[in-house]
């Protein structure tokens, strides 16, 4: 969108705070043309003086919490989650300036097995990286990427959503402080015509969001001739079995749904318990979900905030009410309030569930627990894998062995055993997203790096011979 049109809404209130303000598409490939400038110096520089830069951007963010803070609750109405964000962002950098050095040593020199020739290897930044992301952790999900792209040597054109555009400015003000970097990263405002625009700019795009959208921008980036590391939606299962800890797992579960008012990728949207846990596990998730309360009328109240896009409050009503009309049963909740001029939605469990009903099937992103009564652990793996998304999962067992002999069988990418969302707060582990939750290296571990190197190989001919191949 170049026309400014798009009204900045308050998500407590409903009032229009302002309206975005992208820059002109002129700008724009000025902003592009500025950034790839400015990358071979970068890349130029030694991986450890890249990442004292990282860790002086570290200080500039830690010194700018407050401010962070303030402008993301504001971009989403919750509090707790907006200083989990900055926590989470000053954690990324302090380890990708950890590892990077070592991750971009080269590889000893090889053989090859043509005597007489060693192989040397070479990662080779891509210069300009296009980073697109969604509202329900705008810092977070602004910088996943953008970081190891950094440490890298890549410079970063980034667009967060336009839903949320607030902590743009304060960010830039702390990167522009740290005169290394300050060159290599620019984030503007903007909605999906920016997004569309950056596409086209860029040698590479990490795109996180929803799947329709993924889809539109790997057709795009094909159009380009870049590679797309798309990371999509998810419809995470969590499987409870007999014999697992209840306590625990309900609690568990409950955070898993409901945390950030069930606005994750990796929110926990449909749970498959066996018969012998059922009852117990359904009466403590549903007292346990009756206590928690909505963070009104301040962001610091309550656990459950507001339902930060309009447009998602309004897929979530559409799920409620198709589970209620095929027959679902709500056990706590069931509602979506108005209040303040926000939009609120209860944590709500509901049995009687099938996969005939779109809360079974399709990504709701809110607080919303479907529970349905499974036979045995195969019916659990059978009813988990009736999905088309692969973004991660959860069991609960009386034991890891017997967890993970369940684990091995589902189609996701990471699998929490006896907890649930890990991947929010494990970035170690290596993952790739199945199905249509996404596509391209795993935004995890040490790949997440390499993801935006390009290979390459100096083969070099030590013999002074002529080449038996040669004419
Ligand atoms: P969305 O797909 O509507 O928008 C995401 C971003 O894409 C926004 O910045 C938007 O402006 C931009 N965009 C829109 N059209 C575009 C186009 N044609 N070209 C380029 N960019 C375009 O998603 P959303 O509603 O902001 O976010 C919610 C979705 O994100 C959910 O599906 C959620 O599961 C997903 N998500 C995934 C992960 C993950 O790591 N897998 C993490 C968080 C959120």
């Amino acid at each position: 969108m170049t026309g400014g049109t798009y009204q900045v809404r308050d998500p407590r209130t409903g009032e229009i705070h302002r309206e975005l303000c992208p820059p002109a598409p002129a700008e724009l490939a000025e902003a592009a043309a500025r950034l790839r400038a400015a990358q071979p110096r970068w890349a130029a520089l030694p991986a450890e003086r890249r990442a004292a830069a990282l860790l002086t951007w570290r200080e500039e963010i830690a010194g700018a919490q407050d401010e962070l803070v303030a402008a993301l609750t504001s971009d989403t109405g919750r509090l707790t989650e907006s200083v989990l964000e900055v926590g989470s962002v000053l954690g990324m950098l302090e380890r990708w300036a950890g590892q990077a050095p070592e991750l971009l040593t080269p590889p000893p020199p090889l053989q090859a097995a043509i005597p007489g020739i060693e192989i040397r290897g070479a990662g080779v930044p891509y210069p300009l990286v296009g980073v697109i992301s969604p509202w329900n952790f705008p810092l977070l999900l602004g910088l996943i990427d953008a970081i190891p792209a950094l440490a890298a040597g890549c410079a970063v054109l980034a667009k967060p959503s336009e839903v949320t555009p607030r902590f743009i400015a304060p960010l830039m003000k702390t990167a522009a402080q740290v005169p290394d970097l300050a060159d290599v990263i620019t984030m503007v405002e903007g909605d999906g015509a920016t997004g569309a625009s950056i596409v086209r700019l860029v040698d590479a795009v990490a795109f996180t969001g929803s799947v329709p959208t993924g889809r539109i921008v790997a057709a795009a980036a094909a159009e380009a001739f870049i590679p797309a590391f798309l990371e999509l939606g998810g419809k995470d299962p969590a499987i409870v079995l007999a014999g697992a800890d209840l306590d625990r797992a309900s609690s568990s579960v409950l955070w898993g749904a409901t945390a950030n008012a069930g606005q994750s990728c990796l929110s926990i949207e449909r749970v498959y318990v066996e018969e012998a846990a059922y009852e117990e596990f359904l009466d403590l998730l549903v007292r346990k979900a009756g206590r928690l309360t909505l963070a009104y009328p301040g962001p610091g109240d309550g656990q459950i905030g507001p339902l930060i896009d309009p447009a998602q409050a309004a897929v979530i009503e559409r799920h409620l009410t198709d589970a209620l009309e095929k027959g679902a049963t709500v056990r706590c909740g069931g509602r979506m309030e108005r209040l303040g001029g926000g939009r609120w939605c209860l944590p709500t469990v509901l049995t009687d569930v099938d996969h005939g009903m779109l809360v079974m099937t399709e990504e709701t992103f809110g607080p919303i627990v479907p529970v349905m009564r499974v036979r045995d652990a195969d019916h659990a793996v059978e009813l988990a894998n009736d999905s088309s998304y692969g973004l991660s999962a959860a069991v609960f067992a009386s034991d890891s062995a017997s967890a993970l002999s369940v684990a091995d069988r589902l189609l996701v990418g990471a699998v929490s055993v006896n907890d649930s969302g890990l991947t929010a707060f494990v970035h170690e582990g290596e993952k790739n997203s199945f199905n249509s939750s996404g596509l391209g290296g795993s935004r995890m571990g040490p790949a997440s790096l390499s993801r935006f190197l390009r290979r390459r190989s100096y083969l070099i001919n030590n013999s002074t011979g002529p080449d038996p191949w040669w004419h």
